[in-house]
């Protein structure tokens, strides 16, 4: 129990104004879809937000042959100038309407209004402005001579970031001179339909951005339309693999960022109280919902015990609930499907033989919740060491040396990202250059910079994002 309780302190829900259905964005207006409908709802009390439009294959067919049209008639014709000054307006939109927004992603997928507000939102606005200045220096880009778009891009994101992803994907390739249908995750659609409304405002021309909800159905139909280019894919490994198989044999370049289980390094020199905090951000952020979370904890075995006490202290201040409260550390789990996918590995966590210990938290009656939870006495070989739980489930494992550190750190199928925690920067350096990790903190973790490529090893995926690295997945003949 803490001394000192909170007073809620909730966001206004006053700043959105929401329309009871959302429609299909094609060609640049809302239109009805010929499919059926789907309930997005808030995971936090399960209510419903609004009716959205659910594409069909003519849907996707028709936003194909719009993204088509818009790039054969504008887009492609438009200099990198011009591109660039949609970018840049675009960009101005989303911080003019940051509240609207954050407040959005917190109600439609449940995380905290502090990291959507402080976090995800300004990364988006972030990440147009960086591509915004790209648009008119391809050519200076070390990407080739004379690099060109490569025409119509399908693109896929998953809910735990909805627009931070669409940021990712859309931000690259319209720089570059695509032109895009993007289907957002069914949870959380709600983002990229407002986003579609900042289109209309900024006046982007029709058909450069298509956006059809929907399900797996619908992302299915978008990856094997013969007229798409390019596919850009973030999401789980298995639907990954799908998508690999569905695009092998055809002319169209693929893009995936995948799962991950990233061990998170803290070495016995390092800043306790620093690595404490680094821990928990690793793999509280977003309830765990996150790629790169630092889901497996390799700790020196000298500092075992001190490090698990103080992580245990700092779990027991957190305060989980309401995720428009601005006070909210741990939101809601994203979907019912995803709670029961955590529990079940929790379970089997436990029944394999680690101990488990859950802070002592009070979970709301109604919605999706899973409180900070840590099993010690991980081994390699068990589930959690080596499944992506995608939840606020932490693992921890211990080792002696660096070189044992460095084995265990790669010994999963995954290679997305990593952390080090040491006072040292020669062990840094020298341990980094051994992890097999698209990404490496260093005494911190869950950076993100548009100016840095992101990406991974192994079944995390292939591609970048971000950086001018990200810019060749979009370009004819590119290489970074
Ligand atoms: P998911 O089931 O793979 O879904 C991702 C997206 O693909 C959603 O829009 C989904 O639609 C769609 N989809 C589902 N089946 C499809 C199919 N057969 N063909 C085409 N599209 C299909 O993953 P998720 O559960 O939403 O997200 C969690 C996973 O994403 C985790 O494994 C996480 O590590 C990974 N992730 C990776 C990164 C990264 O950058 N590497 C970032 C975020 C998340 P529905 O929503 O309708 O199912
Ligand atoms: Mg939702």
């Amino acid at each position: 129990m803490s001394f000192l309780e909170y007073a809620p302190a909730p966001e206004s829900k006053a700043v959105l104004n929401l329309k009871d259905s959302y429609g299909l964005f094609i060609d640049g207006e809302f239109v009805d879809g010929s499919g059926s409908s789907f309930t997005t709802i808030s995971p936090a009390d399960e209510t419903r937000i609004a009716e959205i439009a659910s594409a069909s294959d003519e849907d996707v067919d028709r936003a194909v042959a719009a993204a088509r049209r818009a790039y054969d008639k504008t887009w492609s014709k438009m200099s990198g100038r011009d591109r660039g000054k949609y970018l840049f307006r675009i960009a101005r939109l989303v911080q003019e309407r940051a509240r609207e927004l954050a407040v959005a992603e917190s109600l439609d997928n449940g995380k905290p209004i502090k990291e959507s507000r402080d976090v995800d939102v300004p990364l988006v606005a972030s990440w147009f402005f960086y591509y915004a200045g790209w648009a008119d220096k391809l050519d200076y880009a070390g990407l080739g001579a004379n690099p060109r778009a490569l025409g119509v891009a399908g693109q896929i994101i998953p809910w735990n970031f909805p627009l931070l992803m669409l940021a990712w994907k859309l931000a690259p390739a319209l720089a570059a001179g695509n032109t895009v249908v993007l289907k957002p995750a069914e949870t959380t659609p709600l983002t990229a339909l407002i986003f579609a409304e900042i289109l209309q405002q900024a006046d982007l021309p029709a058909g450069v951005v298509n956006i059809v909800t929907g399900a797996g159905d619908t992302g299915a139909t978008l990856v094997r339309h013969p007229d798409v280019d390019k596919v850009a894919f973030t999401g789980s490994t298995g639907v990954g693999r799908d998508i690999a198989r569905a695009v092998a044999g055809t002319e169209k370049k693929l893009t995936l960022e995948l799962g991950g289980k990233a061990a998170n390094i803290v070495f016995d020199d390092a800043p306790v109280d620093q690595a404490i905090e680094g821990i928990v951000n690793g793999i509280f952020f977003n309830q765990g919902h996150v790629c790169c979370a630092g889901s497996r904890l390799l700790v020196q075995e000298s500092i075992h015990d001190e490090v698990i006490d103080r992580l245990k202290n700092r779990l027991s201040t957190l305060r989980l609930g309401d995720p428009l409260d601005k006070n909210t550390d741990i939101g809601a789990i994203n979907s019912a499907a995803q709670l029961a996918r955590i529990r079940e590995l929790s379970d089997i966590g436990e029944a394999e033989g680690a101990e488990r210990w859950t802070a002592d938290c009070a979970i709301p009656d109604k919605g999706f919740w899973f409180a900070p939870t840590i099993f010690t006495g991980v081994e390699a070989s068990h589930r959690i060491a080596r499944d992506e739980v995608f939840g606020p489930v932490l693992s921890v494992l211990t080792f002696r040396t660096p070189a044992e550190a460095i084995a265990k750190a790669n010994n999963t199928p995954y290679g997305l990202s990593a952390g080090i925690w040491s006072d040292k920067g020669s062990r840094i350096l020298a341990v980094a250059d051994r992890l097999r990790a698209g990404v490496v903190w260093a005494n911190t973790f869950n950076r993100f910079d548009p100016s840095s490529p992101f990406g991974g090893y192994k079944e995390s995926g292939y591609g970048r994002e971000g950086g001018r690295q990200g810019l060749t997945a979009y370009l004819k003949g590119a290489a970074a």
